[in-house]
């Protein structure tokens, strides 16, 4: 939410590629534009996975659309280390959409959201603030991924090994 170009692509992008390799299906980038698009394409390209990117939706649009529940990252919302039982119970089994901003959230941001949550109380990063509680929201699972079509990482102390193209 609230991408500014160019300044944000570089952090906006990453905010995309934690989104994919953490589990989510899609990224909703209002005024994103082509290139960012075009930068997490590549990467779905050829690691794999159906990782959607959506420009062109503005915020609102994407929130009133939305039937699952919606979820704001903020560092003023309620604690996600303290109240992860509740956060997972209201939105176990439904479609999350994770809201995370770029510059300052809009008031009616908050009051959309069915729940604002915190990833500790300081201000530190969307991509940090995403990570961490995909993580948690997963309990960890989403490592074991599979991102199937794309070049597949053996994970190897000194060497570097790539699998092309898995089905
Ligand atoms: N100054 C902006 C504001 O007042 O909304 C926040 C900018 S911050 C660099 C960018 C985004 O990172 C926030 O919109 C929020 O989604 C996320 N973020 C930063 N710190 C956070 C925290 N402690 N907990 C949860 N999300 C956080």
């Amino acid at each position: 939410l609230g991408h500014r170009t160019p300044r944000d692509v570089r952090i906006t992008t990453h905010v995309g590629l934690v989104a994919r390799a953490f589990g989510a299906r899609k990224i909703y980038i209002p005024g994103g534009g082509k290139n960012i698009k075009k930068s997490i394409e590549r990467v779905v390209e050829r690691f794999g996975g159906a990782f959607e990117v959506d420009t062109e939706m503005k915020a609102r649009a994407v929130i009133r659309k939305h039937k699952g529940v919606c979820l704001h990252l903020t560092m003023y919302g309620e604690k996600l280390h303290s109240s992860l039982d509740e956060i997972t119970e209201r939105s176990e089994g439904k479609d999350k959409l994770v809201i995370v901003g770029a510059e300052k959230v809009p008031r009616y941001i908050y009051d959309l959201a069915d729940l604002n949550i915190s990833v500790g109380n300081q201000p530190h990063s969307e991509i940090a603030a995403l990570a961490i509680f995909m993580d948690r929201l997963t309990n960890g699972g989403w490592v074991e991924l599979d991102f199937p079509g794309g070049m597949k990482v053996v994970p190897h102390r000194d060497r570097k090994i790539v699998v092309k193209k898995t089905l």
